[in-house]
């Protein structure tokens, strides 16, 4: 399709998300996360052409505030930004642990007095980012806060996963490891539940929140009786930085008992697919071999489907804005 075809079709698809801020998937209705998977698709389409860009936020300003340090997540919203040609600041900001609520708050009130359009924030705790958008003129997106959601990384997971199978519903889903600490287990399970998927999740007791079960999903200890006749098997990282003990005998056990391999492997469906958010620790919970495996291993596709799916949120979010000038004029 060619570059203006493909700008036609994005107008045309009738908005169906009218909130101001993605602060989490919890909330959110199936159709509202249909809405934003569909447009993310075309948005594939587009990110696939020679040229990339849309004048979709032309004028706009997208500020990415970062508390926290980010590789992936943040060069995925500044090219998603830039490929709807907003004028895009990167911020990352190292706060010490006693002044962290009043550098966030002032850090937000000094942007927010930049009239940004689209504030993108990563910080260490849980519910900064809804505090942030309760002081803020402009609309904010949640790019990770502490170890509760981390919106787009499921987003782009749903994605990845339904331009795989085809579907979401039905789908037998483990998600494996650092539950405990892990933003991306909350918000892939909230997403997963309400698309009818099955979510299982695998952890030692120790990496595993209190009364897990709340959270709607099949609990299982020992990762081989976990992975049997899985479609898709989601590694997660071990988050060493939020450990406050030793939660875990050594890296080499831990593997051992939870590290993917292609002997547990083996036990799931044929076709299961291997996914991860990266940062990888490999071997400690992957093998390199099956990471780079393109046969199982939909890392890459996941990466790719990040810009997407942030492009998507981005111009969602943006027809808000539009509507609230038209009202002003
Ligand atoms: N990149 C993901 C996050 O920010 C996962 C991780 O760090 O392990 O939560």
């Amino acid at each position: 399709m060619k570059a203006a075809d493909q700008h036609a079709r994005i107008h045309a698809i009738p908005s169906g998300f009218s909130r101001r801020h993605l602060l989490g998937i919890e909330g959110l209705s199936a159709s509202e996360i249909t809405y934003l998977l569909d447009l993310a698709d075309s948005y594939v389409d587009l990110n696939r052409q020679i040229n990339k860009k849309l004048d979709r936020l032309k004028g706009r300003t997208l500020i990415n505030l970062f508390f926290e340090p980010s590789t992936r997540t943040q060069s995925s919203f500044e090219l998603a930004g830039k490929r709807l040609s907003a004028d895009v600041m990167n911020m990352t900001v190292h706060t010490s642990a006693v002044n962290k609520g009043e550098t966030l708050i002032d850090t937000a009130m000094t942007l927010n007095a930049m009239r940004p359009d689209l504030l993108v924030v990563r910080h260490s705790a849980s519910g900064a980012v809804q505090l942030l958008s309760e002081k803020v003129d402009c609309s904010v997106i949640n790019a990770g806060d502490g170890a509760h959601e981390h919106p787009t990384q499921a987003l782009l997971d749903a994605l990845t996963i339904r331009r795989h199978f085809d579907r979401l519903d039905g789908l037998t889903i483990a998600i494996c490891g650092d539950i405990l600490h892990s933003r991306v287990a909350r918000s892939n399970i909230y997403l997963l539940n309400r698309m009818g998927a099955r979510v299982r999740i695998i952890a030692p007791p120790t990496l595993l929140p209190p009364e897990p079960e709340r959270f709607g999903v099949e609990v299982f200890h020992n990762m081989r009786e976990g992975i049997r006749d899985c479609d898709i098997v989601m590694m997660l990282r071990l988050q060493s930085e939020r450990m406050t003990g030793s939660l875990i005998p050594s890296t080499r056990e831990y593997f051992h008992y939870y590290g993917l391999d292609r002997e547990k492997l083996s036990l799931a469906r044929d076709g299961v697919r291997v996914m991860h958010p990266g940062p990888m620790n490999r071997g400690v919970e992957i093998d390199s071999a099956i990471a780079d495996d393109r046969a199982v291993s939909l890392i890459h596709d996941q990466v790719e489907m990040g810009v997407a799916v942030r492009m998507a949120v981005m111009d969602a979010l943006s027809a808000h804005l539009r509507n609230d000038l038209s009202k002003e004029i």
